[in-house]
C-alpha cells in the first residue's frame, strides 16, 4: 500500500514569496526523503541550471485527503546542499539556537482577507458595503462573509495538529484573523506557513480565493497585519524585561531595519490612522493600539507576560519577524 505526501515549499516570488506543492506517492512505512523541483518556475533559478532540492523539516497529517496522508514543509536547498537565497528558515535556524536558552516564544495574529474575483468576498459588484464598524467580531450574514470557510480552515488546521489558539472576524467585510502559538520561533513559522497554505487550499473548495494583501481595499478600510506577540522566560516573569525589549526595538537603526522586513507595502499600512502607528515613527506603550509596539493592559497590571509588535503586515514572512525580534530582544536582555 502506499500513501500521499504533498511536499509544500516556499518559492522565489517578489517583492512577496508564494507557496508551492506538489505531490510524492511513497510505500506504507517510508520516510519522507530529500525531493527536487524545477526551480526555473518558481522565480528561484535559471534554466540552465535549474535542479533545486526539496529537504523536508516539518510534517503533519494530511488533513484535506485524510487518511494517511501526510503535509510536508520543506527548506529549499542547491544541489549542493547549501541553503538557497530564498531559505530564510536556514537564517533563523542558528538565532533560535543561540538564544534558546532565554526560551522566547511567540504567538502571531495572522489578518488575511477572502476575495471573490476582483472583490472583497462581501463588497457589492458596485458600489461599497456599510462602512467599517459592525464586522469586527460580528454575527449575521448583513456582516459576516466566508464563516463555512473559516471553519473549515480552523478545523482542518487542527486536525493537522497545527498550533492555533483563536479565529475572529476582522474590521474590513471578508476580512478575518486567525492565532498561531505561542510557540518556539520555529515551530511558529513552521505551523503559520502550513496554516496558510491549508487557507489557501481549504478556500479553493469554495472557489474564493485568501490574500495576505497588506492593503487589499484602499480608501478607509483597515489593513491586514501580523501582530507578533513576543515574550522570554524572563519577561513571562518580571517587568523589567518587558521593557528592555520594548526599549531594545527602538534602539539605533531598529525600528528601520524591522519595519524593511516587516512585509510588502508597509507604508501604505503604517500611516497613523487605523490602529497603526506611522511606520518611522517608533514607540510604544501599555493598551496603546496606535503605538508600534503594545504592552497588553493585564502585563501592565500583573507586571509581567508579553509585548506585542503590532507592526508587521500580514504578509510578513515569519521566519525573518521571529529572527528579527529574538536577534534584537534576546541580545538585549542577554546583557
Ligand atoms: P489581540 O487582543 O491583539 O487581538 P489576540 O488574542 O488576537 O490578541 O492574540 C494574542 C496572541 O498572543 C495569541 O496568539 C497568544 O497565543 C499570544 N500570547 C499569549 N501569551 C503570550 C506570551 N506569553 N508570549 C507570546 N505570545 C503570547
Ligand atoms: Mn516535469
Ligand atoms: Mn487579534
Ligand atoms: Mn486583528
Ligand atoms: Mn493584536
Amino acid at each position: 500500500m502506499t500513501f500521499k505526501a504533498e511536499y509544500i515549499w516556499i518559492d522565489g516570488t517578489e517583492p512577496t514569496a508564494k507557496l508551492r506543492s506538489k505531490t510524492k506517492i511513497l510505500a506504507d512505512g517510508a520516510e519522507p526523503p530529500v525531493w527536487g523541483f524545477d526551480g526555473s518556475s518558481t522565480n528561484q533559478a535559471q534554466g540552465h541550471s535549474s535542479d533545486l532540492v526539496l529537504q523536508p523539516v516539518f510534517r503533519c497529517p494530511d488533513p484535506i485527503r485524510g487518511g494517511d496522508h501526510i503535509l510536508v514543509l520543506c527548506e529549499v536547498l542547491h544541489t549542493d546542499m547549501t541553503p538557497h537565497p530564498s531559505n530564510t528558515r536556514a537564517l533563523l535556524r542558528p538565532v533560535a539556537e543561540k538564544f534558546a536558552g532565554q526560551e522566547p516564544v511567540f504567538g502571531i495574529e495572522q489578518e488575511y482577507t477572502f476575495f471573490a474575483g476582483s472583490r472583497p468576498l462581501g463588497f457589492p459588484e458596485n458600489g461599497y458595503p456599510a462602512p467599517q464598524g459592525g464586522y469586527y467580531c460580528g454575527v449575521g450574514a448583513d456582516e459576516i462573509f466566508g464563516r463555512e470557510i473559516v471553519e473549515k480552515h480552523l478545523d482542518n488546521c487542527l486536525a493537522a495538529g497545527l498550533g492555533l489558539s483563536g479565529i475572529n472576524a476582522e474590521v474590513m467585510p471578508g476580512q478575518w484573523e486567525f492565532q498561531v502559538g505561542p510557540l518556539s520561533p520555529l515551530e511558529v513559522s513552521d505551523h503559520m506557513w502550513v496554516a496558510r497554505w491549508l487557507l489557501y487550499r481549504t478556500a479553493e473548495e469554495f472557489g474564493v480565493s485568501a490574500t495576505l494583501d497588506a492593503k487589499p481595499a484602499k480608501g478607509d478600510w483597515n489593513g491586514a497585519g501580523a501582530h507578533t506577540n513576543f515574550s522570554t522566560r524572563a519577561m513571562r516573569e518580571g517587568y523589567e524585561p518587558i521593557i528592555t525589549a520594548c526599549e531594545a526595538l527602538g534602539d539605533g537603526d531598529k525600528p528601520l531595519v524591522h519595519v524593511k522586513n516587516y512585509g510588502t507595502g508597509i507604508e501604505a499600512r503604517l500611516t497613523g490612522l487605523h490602529e497603526t502607528a506611522p511606520w518611522n515613527e517608533y514607540s510604544y506603550g501599555v493598551s496603546d493600539r496606535g503605538a508600534s509596539v503594545r504592552i497588553p493592559w493585564q502585563v501592565g497590571v500583573e507586571k509581567k507576560g508579553y509585548i506585542e509588535d503590532r507592526r508587521p503586515n500580514a504578509n510578513v514572512d515569519p521566519y525573518v519577524v521571529t529572527r528579527l525580534m529574538v536577534d534584537t530582544c534576546c541580545s538585549a536582555l542577554e546583557k
